[in-house]
């Protein structure tokens, strides 16, 4: 959707009120009256689009009830570009961008990605099945020599000699892609109790967490791998150096997941913290995950709490 067509189908705040109901409440059948307790039981009316109105009790409830838009002032408008220019960028956008755009401050802007990324976090899917990939990548910090090689460098490619940064102290993040749904979950890595950021014993707990058991994984051939025959998956091993590319036992999904996320945090996010890469991670998956939806809006709406 460009710029133009979100102002043809938001043209003013009452609209955008009004298609939160229409997601969030399936047009009005699902809202609760907190004061009664009755269900659907509720008029909308346009002169004060931001409360229901309870018929079985007469109190009124405000219509963003637990979410973040109960509480906040910025024009809802603003809210749903927002999520419009972070659907619509392939590589996100940062809280300056946002704050050029809308006309709010850098901090409110930076408050409001956040609470996008967290609501794209609240995506919710089943156990991977059949065959997944998984890949592990590292991203941001300061490599720890040759600062500018190592920028200019694609660490993503199967031959470079560093094992893509694999002994360096960017952050690890795990990634497994299903092929049948083309769907990702990444997570970054966090210290165990040895003081490593990646183990095995890691990245079997989120095989686990993500993939049923007896379905099959395929991975490079990366040590922390070597275990994950033995908690009960089919595993097959792709030599990079030289197989790459034959055959359908590859990483070329989660690899090309990596390069997207990569190029949006490198091109927009220079300095991301470790303590938010979770949520950047999200944010880019959620994105692969819905490329094709033609509900995205509602998706992301649905997701705040
Ligand atoms: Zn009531």
């Amino acid at each position: 959707m460009d710029a133009f067509s979100f102002f043809e189908k938001f043209p003013t705040e009452l609209s955008v009120i009004e298609y939160f109901i229409k997601v969030r409440y399936t047009d009005k059948k699902e809202a609760v009256c907190p004061h009664c307790g009755s269900v659907g039981r509720t008029s909308h009316r346009k002169d004060m689009p931001r409360v229901f109105q309870c018929n079985s009790c007469n109190n009124s409830f405000s219509v963003f009830k637990d979410t973040i838009f109960e509480k906040s002032d910025t024009d809802l408008r603003k809210w749903f570009y927002a999520i419009h220019l972070m659907l619509n960028s392939k590589k996100g956008i940062s809280g300056y961008q946002l704050q050029r755009e809308i006309k709010v401050t850098y901090k409110t802007a930076w408050r409001m990605l956040k609470k996008i990324r967290e609501a794209m976090s609240n995506e919710e899917l089943a156990l991977f099945q059949e065959i997944s990939e998984i890949d592990e990548t590292y991203v941001g910090g300061k490599p720890r020599k040759q600062a500018k090689k190592d920028r200019d460098d694609d660490d993503d490619m199967p031959s470079s000699g560093n094992k893509r940064g694999r002994g360096t102290n960017k952050t690890p993040v795990i990634g497994i892609v299903n092929r049948a749904l083309n769907k990702v979950v990444a997570k970054v890595a966090e210290l165990n109790e040895q003081g490593q950021k990646l183990s095995g014993k890691q990245l079997i707990a989120f095989i686990k967490e993500t993939v049923e058991s007896d379905s099959t994984i395929y991975s490079d051939e990366f040590k922390g791998y070597n275990q994950v025959s033995k908690h009960g998956y089919k595993h097959e091993k792709v030599d990079h150096a030289r197989e790459f590319a034959y055959g359908s036992v590859h990483t070329n999904s989660i690899e090309s997941f990596w390069a997207v996320l990569k190029r949006g945090i490198v091109g927009i996010y220079h300095h991301v913290s470790t303590k938010y890469l979770q949520l950047y991670v999200n944010e880019f998956a959620f994105r692969w995950n819905n490329r094709d939806s033609e509900n995205l809006f509602g998706l992301v709406i649905s997701g705040f709490y």
